[in-house]
Order: structure tokens, then sequence, then C-alpha cells
């Protein structure tokens, strides 16, 4: 879709203005196409649906006998409050998915920045050098190796595609590459197994939807970064819209938007995975693993100078409560604190994959093809063909295939895509998909006497452990860590309400801070595919795990009360503001745990290609190898039997690591 019709654009407009509480005006929906263009197909005909239902639908809800745009401004907002505390939940569904389009899209502009006291990108005022980094792009044009490896993995007519990153766009039209391992994804798990897998020799070839980009793309916007460097544009859900699901694309994956948290794999954690599991790596071998990733991250303790209001409201907090908190390893180098972390770090002064493994990888003969999707794989045992759907500079399929021919396949596309790719490609058994976990991540705010600022300086620096319980015996238990998308838009997305009371929300925006109750969930979700192969995440969770969210809340909300918060927003619509802990519990009471009214996202997909030792109980075997299916491998952050509960990168990449030993060693 390239653009609205002119009365498309108008209901758009209006329904803005309703929720942002004044005149949004046209530029709202010149700010909001780029992230539309981003959606699926499916997505875009909905969207255009629900506006028409919004418009049209007016008169049959309100038995008024006006359509929406020609309604009052006051009879326009209680219309959509209608919609939001609808007992259909697809009326809740439709609204909730506008809002936070239209938050993103209307507070990302710089237009709308001053009134909500956010002073804006450090680039162009702030003069912060760029650290070095190596340049990854490929030309084509070296010459083909003397002595390539193996003439196996010569393309037809003996062409050799050399060592780096190339766009798929930038090669001949169905050409068919050659590798002895194809590796798909370059996050966290793909980088790590692709940079093992070429430092041990292998001759392999790894293919990445997103483009490749460098610190000279991150603008530290919003609007230009979510579509960049986010899979649609930031706005996946799960198949309710009721959670919003965070996960990058691009040669880096989402090491290059996360926040550089280094956790180490929680032993209790990893003694559930072996014994009701069977993982495969005892405690010293995994801590090699871990150690190895955490080294290769060039992780360094937080110094604790760079400890900002947001952070050091809740260790304010949770000192003054007695509560155990950690100021953990990261891996921003020589940081400035910025901020924007979360939109790219355009100084290279975070160690993401793509300025730490990848680098490796090439410069041990690794190929990358970005902008290229993997639509399948094809083929039997021992000769599969990955199948790669080109991209062109705006994102978008060129109609072009490039064909990658390797013995083994390794898939690290992410937690939803690839289950989603296995089940596409008819490969595996009927566990792919099942075993979903999210993390689910509920956001509590204090708001306080002093500025906060909450969008400038480092991000997360300060993690509540007090009710980690799944760090000894692998069950149960939260985090509390503090937010990092602080900027308007992204703010203005989780901010519960609409109109005149959510626009006065936005306004005391600079003396909020923030943080969310990161729950290691037991509920089992599940990835399944849309008729055209795109994953779709089912879960919503169960009535333990809502339980064990509405204690974090609790605890969170108590913890900015100790630190001297004058009033708590909590994340559930229904509840009120509290002005005390005393009036906490009431508080909580009044509220309802259900789809769209309580605000839910999710950055740590995982679990959906479980590893385990039952074939009837996982989509791999202990060493990532999908049942059934010789020489295919999981290495991602599906592959954990169950939710790790700390941020997630470093298992990740110990895992692929020890999933790319295990392929070469089985060569041998
Ligand atoms: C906002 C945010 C902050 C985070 N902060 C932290 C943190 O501080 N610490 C931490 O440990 N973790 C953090 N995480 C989580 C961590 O970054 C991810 O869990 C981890 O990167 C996931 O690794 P992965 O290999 O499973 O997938 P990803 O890193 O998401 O990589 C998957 C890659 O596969 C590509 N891909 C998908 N489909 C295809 C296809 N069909 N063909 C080709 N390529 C495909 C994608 O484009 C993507 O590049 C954060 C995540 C988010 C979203
Ligand atoms: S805060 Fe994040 S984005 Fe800013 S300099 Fe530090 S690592 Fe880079």
């Amino acid at each position: 879709m390239n653009n609205f019709s002119t009365s498309e654009r108008r209901i758009f407009s209006s329904i803005a203005s309703t929720l942002v509480g004044e005149p949004a005006g046209d530029a709202v929906v010149d700010a909001a196409l780029p992230f539309i263009r981003r959606l699926r197909p499916l997505d875009q005909v909905l969207l255009r649906g629900l506006l028409r239902g919004i418009e049209y639908g007016a008169p049959v809800f309100t038995g008024s006998p006006h359509r929406f745009t020609r309604m009052s401004s006051v009879k326009q907002e209680a219309y959509l409050r209608g919609w939001a505390e609808s007992r259909i939940e697809l009326r809740r569904q439709g609204i909730a998915s506008l809002k936070a389009l239209i938050m993103i899209a209307y507070y990302g502009r710089e237009e709308a920045w001053d009134a909500v006291g956010y002073d804006g990108p450090w680039l162009g005022r702030v003069d912060v050098p760029v650290l070095p980094a190596p340049d990854l792009r490929s030309t084509d044009n070296a010459p083909r190796p003397s002595r390539p490896r193996s003439k196996r993995n010569l393309e037809p007519g003996g062409r050799w595609l050399s060592p780096g990153v190339i766009a798929g766009r930038d090669l001949p039209k169905d050409r068919v590459l050659r590798a002895q391992v194809c590796v798909i994804g370059t996050g966290a798990g793909g980088a790590a197994a692709l940079a093992r897998l070429a430092e041990r020799g292998v001759d392999v070839i790894a293919v990445e939807a997103g483009p490749y980009t460098t610190a000279k793309d991150f603008t530290q916007r919003e609007l230009e970064m979510l579509p960049l460097l986010y899979r649609e544009a930031g706005l996946r859900t799960t198949s309710n819209k009721a959670i919003a699901i965070l996960q990058g694309t691009g040669v880096g994956g989402s090491t290059l938007h996360n926040t550089g948290l280094i956790y180490p794999t929680p032993e209790g954690i990893a003694e559930r995975w072996r014994q009701e599991h069977g993982f495969p790596l005892d405690s010293q071998t995994l801590e090699r693993y871990v150690a190895e990733a955490v080294g290769s991250l060039r992780s360094v303790p937080i110094p604790l100078d760079r400890i900002n209001e947001n952070n050091d409201a809740l260790r304010r907090g949770a000192e003054a409560l007695g509560w155990r908190y950690r100021i953990p390893l990261h891996n921003r180098l020589e940081c400035l604190g910025c901020g924007y972390c979360m939109l790219g770090c355009a100084y290279n002064r975070k160690s993401n994959a793509a300025l730490t493994y990848l680098p490796r990888a090439v410069a041990a003969g690794a190929r990358i093809l970005s902008d290229a999707a993997v639509t399948r794989i094809d083929g039997k045992a021992g000769a599969r063909r990955v199948v790669c759907q080109i991209k062109g500079a705006d994102g978008t399929s060129t109609g072009e295939r490039v064909i990658v021919e390797a013995p083994v396949v390794i898939i690290a596309a992410g937690a939803l895509d690839s289950p989603a790719l296995l089940l596409r490609s008819g490969l595996g058994n009927g566990r792919i998909g099942r075993g979903l976990r999210l993390h689910p991540a509920a956001m509590v705010s204090g708001v306080f006497p002093e500025p906060i600022r909450s969008w400038r300086g480092l991000p997360q620096s300060v993690i509540v452990e007090e009710f980690a319980s799944f760090f000894k015996d692998g069950r149960g238990g939260f985090l509390i860590l503090p937010s990092a998308s602080n900027w308007p838009g992204m703010t203005a997305a989780v901010v519960s309400g609409m109109g005149a009371e959510h626009r006065s929300r936005m306004r005391e925006h600079p003396f909020v801070a923030s943080s969310a109750v990161l729950l290691h969930d037991e509920t089992e979700g599940r990835v399944t595919t849309t008729r055209d192969g795109q994953p779709v995440a089912h879960y919503w969770p169960n009535s333990g795990d809502l339980e064990e969210l509405r204690r974090g809340v609790e605890a969170a909300a108590r913890v900015y009360f100790a630190a001297g918060a004058r009033r708590v927003y909590l994340p559930y619509a229904d509840a009120p503001v509290v002005r005390s802990e005393a009036e906490l519990r009431g508080a909580l009471a009044e509220a309802h745990a259900i789809p769209h009214r309580i605000s839910l996202n999710a950055v740590h997909p995982q679990g959906s290609c479980r590893l385990g030792s039952d074939s009837k109980e996982s989509t791999a075997d202990p060493h990532g190898e999908v049942w059934g299916e010789p020489g295919v491998y999981v290495a991602d952050g599906s592959l954990f039997p169950t939710s790790v509960g700390v941020p997630p990168q470093v298992t990740i990449m110990a895992l692929a690591t020890a999933v790319a030993d295990h392929v070469v060693e089985a060569q041998h």
C-alpha cells in the first residue's frame, strides 16, 4: 500500500486527534505511512477496514445519525472509549493497534516534542566522536581464492562470492551460491554460529532478511529507526494484538538495537533444562561457552557514575526496602550516555554482533547475503536448497531469487520466524512452534517531584532481583528493570487512556520514571503461520502468570513509593492513579488483566523450537538438530526449553556456538 485515499486520510487524522487529545492534522498520516507500509499485506487491508468500520459504524454503535468524522469531539472520544472498553475483543483489538501506530506517528514528530519536554537527538548538537569500526561490505569483485577450500563450493560456472556482506539485489538474478553450511539470520544466534563455523574452517554463507546498516544510518529518531531496525516497524504483536513484540532485523539482528545487558544463564534454569529436557551442557561446559560470549561482546561492568535518574529511582527504592538489585555487566564501551541504544548506537559504542562476531566471521572467510529473506528450505538430507527472496532498498520484494545450496542449514531467524520457516518448508515434527515464551513485561511508572528525564543517560543499569526465584530452582519469579525506550512516541504508545487524560500524562513525562516487570513465564504459547507463511504468535499469559505479574506490578509500585514518587501509574486501564502505598491493594483489586486492558510488551520471544531428548516433546534434539531432518539445525532463542528469565543474548550466543561446534564435529 503506498497511500491512503482522501477519505481514509481524513478518518485516520480524526481518530488521531481524538486519541492524542489535540488536533493532529495531516502530518500524522504522513508520519504513519512508512510504518503502515511495513505491515503485512493482510494487516494493511484490515487497517483500512477498521478505519471504515469506525467511521460508518458510529450510527450503529451509538444510535447517533452521524458518522465518526461528523461527530463533535466530545462524542468522538466517548465513541472511541466505547471501542476501547468494549466487551467485544475485536473492537478493543482494533483500537489498541490503531493507538500504538498513531501515538508513535504523532509523538515521533519533532513538532510534538517541546510540549512533552523532550529535547531531541544528540546528533547535530552534541559532539561525540564515532569510534572506528570495520566495514564489512564485500564488492564481490575480489579475485577468487587461488585455492578455494573446496571445489564443491564454487558456483556453477566456477564463480566465487568473496567474503563480506553483499545485498542480494547486487547479485545477478537467480544466482546459485554454494557453501558447506548456510546460516539463516545474523542476530545473536546466527552471528555466533557463523563466527564459530568460519573460524573452524567451514565454508559458510549467512542469509539475512534485513539490510546492512552502520553507525551513520542511526539517526536517533523513532520515525526513521523503528521502520529500519525492527520487524514490521516495531508494530509486531501477538495474534490478538494485546502484546507488542519487538524483534530486530538487519545484519546483526536484534543485537543492533538491544540495550546491551549481559546476563549469564542462571544455573537454576540450566539445571531445570538438564533434568527435564536433556540439555547436554554440564555446568562447566555451559560456563565456558557463556564466558566466551561475554568476552566476545567485550563486556564490562557498568560504571556507577553512569546510572541515570530513571535507574537511580529504582536503586533508591530497592535500597530503602532492603531488596536485592544488580548493576550488571554490559557491552557498551566508552558509552557517553546519549540514551538511544534501542534505536542503534550512532557512535559505535555498543559492541553488538555486527561489531564483534560478524567481523571475525568475515575475516575468517564468511559470506553474508543481506536483504534476502528465506522463503523456504527445499531439497533432501545432504542437499538442501535455501530459497531467498530478494528485497529492494525500500525493504519490499523485488520478485527475484537467489538460491544457496548447502548440505547443512542452521536456522537462526528468531523465535517467531524460525518456526515459521520450518512450517512453511514442511520440515520437522508436530512440536514446531509450540512452547513459545515471551517474558511478557508490564510497565509501572512513578511521578517524581524532581525531573527524571528518563530518555537521557545510559538506559538500563539497575535490575531488581529480589523476586527472581528462578535463579535458584528455575521456576517462577520476575525481574524489575527500567524502561529503555523513553522517547515520546514509544512512551505515548504505552501510556494508558486517550484524549485529555493521555495528553496530560504526556505533559508530565520529564518527571516520570518507568520500569518493566519482566516475567519468567510458564505459559506455553504457539507460533503458527498465515496462509502466506508469515508467523503468528498465539499467546496470552495463563492465570498463574497473570497473578505473578500482578505481584510484580505491586512490587514495582512499592519501589517507586519508597524512592519518593508522588503517584504511581499501573499498567491496567481500569486501575485508578495510586497516590500512596496504602491505596495500592485497592487499586489492584479494580484492575482487569484481560487483553487490551493491561498494557504488555515482549522483547525476548523464545522457546518455540525447543530442544529436548524426547522427540514427542521437542522440535530439535539436544544438539539443535531438527528431529527427522538430518543437517537442519536451529541456533537461536527458539531452542530454549523454557523461559530463561533474564536478558537472553548471552545464553543464545552460548547455545548457538555449541550447535556450531557440534556441526563441525559431526562432519568428521
Ligand atoms: C528492545 C530490545 C532490547 C533488548 N535488550 C537486551 C539486552 O539488554 N540484553 C540481552 O541479553 N538481550 C536483549 N534483548 C534480546 C536479544 O537482543 C534477543 O533475544 C536476541 O538478539 C535474539 O537472538 P536471535 O538470534 O534469536 O534473533 P535475532 O537477534 O532477532 O536475529 C534474527 C535475525 O533473523 C533475521 N530473519 C528473520 N527471518 C528471516 C528470513 N526468513 N530469512 C533471513 N533472515 C531472517 C532477522 O532479520 C534477524 O536479523 C533485547 C531485545 C529487544 C527487542
Ligand atoms: S547510550 Fe547506547 S546509544 Fe548512546 S553512546 Fe551509549 S551505547 Fe551508544
